[in-house]
């Protein structure tokens, strides 16, 4: 368990999850949730280590804190990401009732929030979180494109 640990640093730690994710083959994303000032999940992308298309970070690091509180909802808990979530996962974080949202780097590709979709703003949306993003960008972005460029 991490304690004491300010908004920045929690997504000190996604990064760094997203980098051992992408040192593992996969896209690298990292995601960690916090409840009370304390870490209780973190996950990078898993979709080729479990063959899973919904193995995206913030997928594995939800299930993750659900089981750990023993409840669906995550009402009281705050979920930091590197990217902007996807149309999935951003459904997924309105489902489960995240308080507040804070995300590294802008996907105009494939998000859903400040991109595409834009899910939270959409009328079948029942629970939108607070938004934050920016948090971590240059090296959310930074990590992306080295990935991308390594595969090219
Ligand atoms: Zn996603």
């Amino acid at each position: 368990m991490i304690r004491g640990l300010k908004g920045p640093s929690f997504m000190d730690l996604a990064l760094k999850t997203a980098e051992n994710a992408g040192k593992a083959g996969e896209v690298p994303i990292g995601c960690v949730i916090v409840r009370d000032h304390e870490v209780i999940a973190t996950a990078g992308n898993r979709t080729l280590t479990d063959y899973d298309p919904t193995g995206h970070a913030e997928i594995v690091a939800l299930r993750e804190a659900a089981k750990k509180i023993g409840s669906e909802r995550l009402v009281d808990c705050d979920l930091y990401v590197t990217l902007e979530p996807c149309t999935m996962c951003a459904g997924a974080i309105s489902f489960a009732r995240v308080r507040r949202l804070y995300y590294g780097a802008a996907d105009p590709k494939g998000g859903a929030v400040e991109s595409g979709v834009r899910f939270f703003a959409s009328p079948t949306c029942h629970h939108a979180p607070e938004v934050y993003s920016g948090v971590g960008e240059s090296e959310a972005s930074r990590l992306l494109k080295a990935f991308f460029r390594e595969r090219r």
